[in-house]
């Protein structure tokens, strides 16, 4: 009786976008195994199953305090069955064995090692895995033909999956900003992404472009671009301007949250001096490895001299082995290469009109469970479609004033922040 009245129950409103939802996590053997599990049925694209398991997790990563007692559940929104029996076995037993065995098995740790080179997709991942191919070693011995981001993402495996800080994201901001004032004065960059958010690391940097005068940002992606590829930052990209003709190995109709901005999906050289310009000395963690450091003397004279090296070459082959061995010994994060004076960094360059910048503003910030939730919440209880460039009212025609009057007002009862 006594523990049955110590057992603290949770309100929590079932629309991911509803919820203020800190960094600080107190179920994390819980959301990890979730989170886990998601990735496995995304990976083998199973998205319904994924996002199920994707919202269980987000319900327990907002609770305040360590979940113990599934009683403590009841009530919750999001726990389906099966999230459910994963949550009992972690409490009761000290283990999920869907979570082990699904960790443990060879296809899903193919599938992450494949699907973590850039460019590669479950699809991709799935028809290699069915051709015997598990590891990068298998990949480059196995004569598949590369597209040209796969080639980019596969030469730089371990920087683009060493996650990257918050200073180090301050850099690239820096050279974005030095590139856009350069090509368009008054043009305005804002970051987006995880790194908005205030998380601490992040698999990539995002950033949005927008000029306060409508249409002055046309033709704008192309100017920077050309910009950052004389400076010799970029190791690859890709500038597309509609992502609907994109998608030529990936699904037949573009998933219901890709947008048609001008974007550029790019890999960036960061050297050694430009992560150090943003660096604060007092804040000791932010250079956890200063040996790397003192190697950055004439890092960017290094970084002019090889924009039209083929991939591949740039890297000695005892290096590609070295990395390779590493990946397939299942390590779970890269080594830096001591003696590499710059990193590879994935940045997401998106142009929006100012018109349509403060959707397209939420849109970019993520994360993408909340960007799916808000869309749902919007269309589920307010009847209007809310994406990326616009918002609609299902139900009217209206202004597109007063649409926005009441996107800001329904913006106030989730926790967003825009401008
Ligand atoms: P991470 O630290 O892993 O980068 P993140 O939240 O920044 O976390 P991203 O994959 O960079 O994740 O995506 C950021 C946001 O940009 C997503 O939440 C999504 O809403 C939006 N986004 C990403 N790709 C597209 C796309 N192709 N079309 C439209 N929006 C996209
Ligand atoms: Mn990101
Ligand atoms: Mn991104």
């Amino acid at each position: 009786q006594q523990v049955e009245a110590e057992v603290v129950t949770f309100s929590v409103p079932s629309y991911a976008c509803q919820r203020r939802t800190t960094l600080e996590n107190h179920n994390t053997v819980l959301t990890d195994a979730l989170s886990l599990l998601a990735e496995n049925a995304e990976l083998s694209d199973e998205d319904g199953r994924g996002v199920a398991f994707r919202r269980a997790a987000a319900v327990l990563r907002s609770l305040p305090e360590p979940v113990t007692d599934m009683k403590q559940l009841r009530g919750l929104p999001c726990l389906g069955d099966h999230s459910l029996r994963v949550i009992k076995d972690i409490l009761e037993d000290g283990a999920s064995r869907e979570f082990e065995s699904t960790k443990q098995s060879e296809r899903f740790k193919a599938l992450k090692v494949l699907t973590g080179i850039f460019g590669v997709g479950s699809r991709t991942a799935d028809r290699w895995i069915r051709e015997g191919i598990h590891t990068l070693q298998q990949l480059r011995d196995s004569g598949q033909s590369l597209n040209r981001a796969q080639q980019a993402g596969l030469e730089h495996y371990d920087d683009l999956n060493r996650p990257l800080t918050a200073a180090e994201a301050e850099a690239v901001g820096e050279i974005v900003e030095r590139a856009v004032v350069s090509v368009l004065p008054g043009a305005q960059i804002t970051l987006t992404g995880g790194f908005r958010r205030g998380k601490l690391t992040g698999h990539d940097v995002d950033f949005l472009i927008t000029h306060p005068d409508e249409g002055r940002e046309e033709g704008l992606m192309s100017k920077v671009v050309s910009w950052l590829e004389s400076q010799g930052f970029l190791l690859y990209q890709k500038t597309t301007r509609n992502s609907y003709l994109e998608s030529k190995d990936g699904p037949a109709r573009p998933p219901a949250n890709m947008d048609r901005f001008e974007r550029c999906f790019s890999i960036f050289k960061l050297t050694m001096e430009e992560r150090r310009g943003t660096e604060q000395p007092e804040n000791g963690e932010r250079n956890p490895n200063p040996a790397e450091d003192t190697l950055s003397v004439g890092a960017r004279s290094g970084s002019q001299t090889d924009e039209n090296t083929p991939p591949q070459s740039q890297v000695p082959a005892d290096e590609r082995r070295h990395r390779v061995s590493g990946e397939d010994g299942g390590q779970e994060e890269a080594k830096p290469a001591a003696h590499k004076p710059w990193r590879a960094v994935r940045v997401d360059l998106v142009v929006s009109p100012i018109s349509q910048f403060a959707f397209a503003l939420l849109g970019w910030t993520g994360s993408k469970l909340f960007e799916r939730e808000l869309r749902r919440w919007a269309g589920h209880e307010k009847a209007m479609s809310l994406s990326s460039h616009a918002l609609y009212d299902n139900t009217q025609v209206n202004t597109s004033q007063s649409v926005f009057r009441h996107f800001i007002a329904a913006l106030s009862f989730c926790s967003v922040k825009i401008l």
